[in-house]
């Protein structure tokens, strides 16, 4: 039989020469991710054995964790994402806007716990402005100035210059003077407008995402990059968004860490709705790991996020590509409100534990990975 007759055994050569490539420096096209994402068999583990070569030849063995504590300032929010189970509309009982006191007084117990990194996500208050953004991360700043404030995402800098009528140029400005250390790069999803449309029609569109996170990078604010999937996403579309990462990261070096996060769908209107799958499973969240890990040669940190997937899972990330666990994340509602449990604290001893079961050391680092 030949090549052309017997296609399926042309793509398993494809696929182990895809993997000696990469580990001899290839850069991965696109095409070859999208083999590499769609392979279903006893295969997906020399996907994640090459990942973790990677992983081992870029940064060593170390599995990392970061202490912090999440502050979630606000859930009202004006947009109504789909696979959204934390925000609230106004008058809703269950909805909440913390005062400057209590968030002075949630910083402070923070400060208590030894984090060295806090980290605020809302929803888009109807009544926020960027002085609002600029008060919160001034009150937490003064309250610990020692504390690395990780906070925002694009979607929030877009916001604020609109109720401000400033640029976000200049939003950004204003958020790093009155303390924020680096941005999330949350609000991403998925950056493939078509898909966008589909799961959050009024959030910013990929090329606004884009250029708030250039400018950001531009004015030395360094960034997280995320990647949600697992919901109505397609596997060329995973892979679009990991070539929108690589393109940024290549011109601007300023991504700390790539996180793919697993949809948690039991709460979301787009679950509820038949619009989207049940999460991702176990082989999705495997491979979104490792190609993940292969294809972004110029990130360091592939991060997995026992919030999303369970300890478990995560346990597997790390020999299949990634490097840090994250955070031991006090006080997490965000995947909480969507469905997710066990999202509240991770004790570093529990972290250890995982670590040293695949023979590899836990070290604790700052949120731009200077290890501690
Ligand atoms: S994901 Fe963010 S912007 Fe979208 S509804 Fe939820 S809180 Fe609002």
């Amino acid at each position: 039989m030949t090549e052309k007759d017997n296609p399926a055994g042309r793509r398993q050569e494809d696929l182990y020469g895809i993997l000696d490539r990469v580990l001899e420096g290839h850069r991965l096209f696109e095409e070859e991710a999208v083999i590499l994402f769609e392979v279903q068999d006893r295969r997906i583990w020399e996907i994640a054995s090459a990942a973790d070569k990677k992983r081992e030849m870029t940064v060593g063995n170390q599995v990392t964790y970061v202490r912090n504590q999440n502050i979630n300032v606000t859930n009202y929010c004006i947009n109504t994402c789909g696979f959204c189970g934390f925000s609230k509309k106004p008058g809703d009982k269950e909805g909440f806007l913390h005062s400057m006191e209590e968030i002075r007084r949630k910083t402070g117990q923070a400060r208590s716990r030894g984090v060295t990194e806090i980290c605020t996500v809302s929803g888009l208050h109807p009544d926020f402005d960027a002085g609002s953004y600029e008060r919160i991360f001034s009150v937490i700043h003064e309250a610990a100035p020692e504390v690395h404030i990780h906070a925002s995402n694009p979607m929030e800098v877009a916001y604020a210059a609109r109720k401000s009528g400033i640029s976000t140029r200049e939003v950004l400005r204003m958020m790093k003077e009155a303390g924020l250390g680096s941005l999330c790069g949350t609000a991403a999803e998925i950056l493939v407008d078509e898909v966008r449309d589909l799961i959050c029609p009024g959030k910013i569109l990929t090329d606004e995402w884009i250029r708030i996170i250039r400018e950001a990078h531009s004015l030395g604010i360094k960034t997280t990059a995320t990647i949600m999937y697992g919901h109505c996403e397609s596997v060329h579309d995973r892979v679009r968004h990991l070539s929108v990462i690589r393109k940024i990261q290549d011109e601007t070096g300023g991504f700390t860490e790539f996180v793919p996060l697993s949809f948690i769908h039991m709460n979301t209107p787009l679950y509820r709705n038949g619009l989207a799958r049940a999460g991702a499973t176990g082989r999705e969240d495997l491979l979104m790991t490792a190609v993940s890990r292969l294809f972004l040669d110029n990130v360091d940190h592939i991060q997995v996020s026992w919030v999303k997937t369970g300890i478990k899972m995560a346990q597997l990330g790390l020999v299949s590509g990634a490097d840090d666990l994250g955070g031991t994340m006090f006080e997490e509602s965000i995947s909480k409100g969507a469905g997710a449990r066990n999202t509240d604290y991770l004790d570093p001893a529990e972290m250890e534990r995982i670590a040293l079961d695949i023979g590899r050391p836990l070290r604790q680092r700052t949120t731009l990975y200077n290890l501690l």
